[in-house]
């Protein structure tokens, strides 16, 4: 017997109808690249989307043809987030980090039909466009006014002038929601990137999942401020989710430094922010440096790697605005896990509240996890047994695009590539990624531990630790560290920090003062790159 309701396909489209009927007035403030602070509402996104699907159908964009985007956060790739996928197109944001060469190879493998850019990028889409022969229309998100007077891209198009050209009665197709809807490539430190390709299901039932209360608990009553940018993951799924939720949403555009981000924290009343951790560091130097408060920031969201320890005190004890901390990845859409509290747990001595939100957190609804053995055995949940961790669900990707790379998954899991340990109350912690692991005389050693006791000295910027080649133990910890400007420590101050911290054999052998770490395009550490630095490093061998 089947139920009796009504069959809606779960489409990206209906979060905007939602919005526009039911939060037609809420705003979207985005601080452009022309400079200005732009408004608009829900209404406004709503009608402009429909338009820019209107001019994109007269460019002659098919069914499931991609779009690619290099742009900010802003209200004009939030209308492309909306317009692209609700036609039926894909939407394919490209990470304008990346080397152009490996950014060209990305387009062309998507085969992106059209890209959009914001100006900032015009220089290195001019010198890319050479190479992307599948592209037939290059556009400049941007009005006739800041078009370039010359361009190198031939019959460049303007993002404002194609609004202007089309008529609003789009009207959103329907179509199976299990339709292709966006397209976001792994980082690739291994290998070339590869593609996670959602779909309309996955997004709706992701953006459920990311306002629950457990997880990013949002409402029409928050004003969300997405520092992680729309080229990484959706910015965690927040510009479906504050559509579906009717939250205010705010953008800073190219503007991501500690005075920007605060001038608009404060200015637009945000509640709820969400960043990788290297990000939160320049706004806390710059807080800190001119005694200035959160005066409506509540909460953070903070993932993408370890938030430490340092800085959910930072945050927490210094300023009032709670940390969340999050786990999830490219293939997860992103979401898999969120730090918060169960029933009691608020109550708790501070030094045990703090060990549990150093973890990852507890599964969201829809995410199952396991960890299992070498021997691809299940562990047990007892926060001591470490393994990799596996996940499976409706957002997690069955393959990526184009089959690259061949089934990821084992026994329908999908294995993530990290070390953790869960914990009886179900709390997942990240002890490493698998390559990053140090393995000394055969024994696990979590570089993320080693790092968050280093962050937490006062002379720390940022530490990474990584496997350095050990006679007797074939693996032990060196530490890399890069050190607040004027702040001096010793490499003996340093070791001394872990005594009473962590068991004595996992203190690092050595440590390394450098300049800078190297970052990665979504700002998190480049290890691999450390390791390629130190591979002949010698420790000192007592
Ligand atoms: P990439 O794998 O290309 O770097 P992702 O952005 O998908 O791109 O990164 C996912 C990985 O980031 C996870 O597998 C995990 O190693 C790491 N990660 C994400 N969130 C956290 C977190 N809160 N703590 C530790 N590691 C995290």
């Amino acid at each position: 017997m089947l139920g009796l309701m009504m069959q809606q396909p779960l489409l990206i489209s209906s979060l905007l109808v939602h919005a526009e009927r039911h939060h037609g007035e809420q705003e979207i403030v985005s601080r452009r690249v022309e400079g200005d602070l732009h408004r608009q509402t829900f209404r406004e996104l709503a009608s402009r989307s429909r338009r820019m699907a209107q001019a994109l159908k007269t460019l002659g964009v098919a069914d499931s043809e991609r779009v690619g985007t290099l742009a900010w956060n802003g209200h004009r790739h939030m209308e492309l987030y909306y317009a692209v996928s609700g036609m039926g197109a894909v939407l394919h944001t490209l990470n304008p980090r990346l080397h152009p060469e490996q950014l060209a190879w990305i387009a062309n493998h998507a085969e992106d039909k059209v890209l959009c850019f914001d100006m900032t990028f015009h220089p290195l889409v001019e010198a890319v466009a050479a190479h992307l022969p599948q592209v037939r229309h290059f556009i400049a998100m941007t009005d006739r006014a800041h078009m370039p007077a010359t361009s190198k891209i031939a019959n460049l198009l303007c993002y404002e002038e194609l609004m202007e050209g089309a008529a609003d009665g789009f009207e959103w197709p329907q179509f199976d929601e299990n339709h292709a809807s966006s397209l976001c490539y792994t980082s690739g430190t291994t290998g070339n990137p590869k593609g996670a390709l959602y779909s309309h299901r996955s997004t709706v039932l992701h953006t459920y999942a990311a306002a629950l209360p457990d997880s990013l608990n949002l409402s029409a009553r928050d004003v969300v401020l997405p520092v992680v940018p729309m080229f990484h993951v959706n910015a965690w799924g927040l510009p479906y989710a504050a559509c579906m939720v009717g939250a205010k949403l705010v953008f800073p555009g190219p503007h991501l430094d500690g005075k920007s981000l605060h001038d608009l924290f404060e200015g637009e009343k945000v509640t709820l922010s969400a960043g990788v951790p290297t990000v939160w560091q320049g706004l806390l130097g710059y807080v800190h440096a001119n005694q200035l408060r959160f005066s409506t920031m509540n909460r953070t969201v903070i993932g993408g790697s370890a938030c430490p320890p340092a800085m959910m005190k930072a945050f927490q004890d210094g300023y009032g605005v709670h940390v969340l901390h999050a786990w999830g990845m490219t293939e997860l859409s992103p979401l898999g896990t969120a730090c918060v509290f169960k029933a009691g747990q608020d109550e708790l001595p501070a030094a045990q509240r703090d060990a549990i939100q150093a973890k990852q957190g507890r599964a969201i609804f829809g995410i199952d996890m396991k960890i299992v053995g070498d021997d691809g055995q299940e562990l047990p949940w007892d926060g001591k047994a470490s393994g990799e961790l596996m996940v499976r669900g409706p957002w997690v990707i069955t393959e990526y695009l184009k089959g690259e790379g061949g089934s990821p998954l084992r026994d329908g899991w999908f294995p993530t590539g990290d070390v953790a340990m869960i914990d009886p109350q179900g709390f997942m912690q990240i002890t490493d990624r698998s390559k990053d692991v140090i393995k000394s005389g055969g024994e696990w050693i979590g570089s993320i531990d080693l790092e968050n006791i280093a962050m937490a000295h006062p002379a720390v910027a940022m530490a990474a630790c990584i496997a350095a080649h050990h006679p007797k133990w074939d693996e032990r910890p060196l530490l890399v560290v890069m050190k607040k400007p004027g702040a001096e420590v010793t490499r003996e101050e340093l070791i001394a920090f872990y005594e009473g911290k962590i068991a004595k054999w996992w203190t690092p052998d050595d440590v390394v003062f450098v300049d800078a770490i190297p970052l990665g395009a979504t700002g998190k550490m480049q290890k691999n790159k450390l390791r390629d630095q130190f591979k002949d490093y010698r420790l000192p061998t007592a």
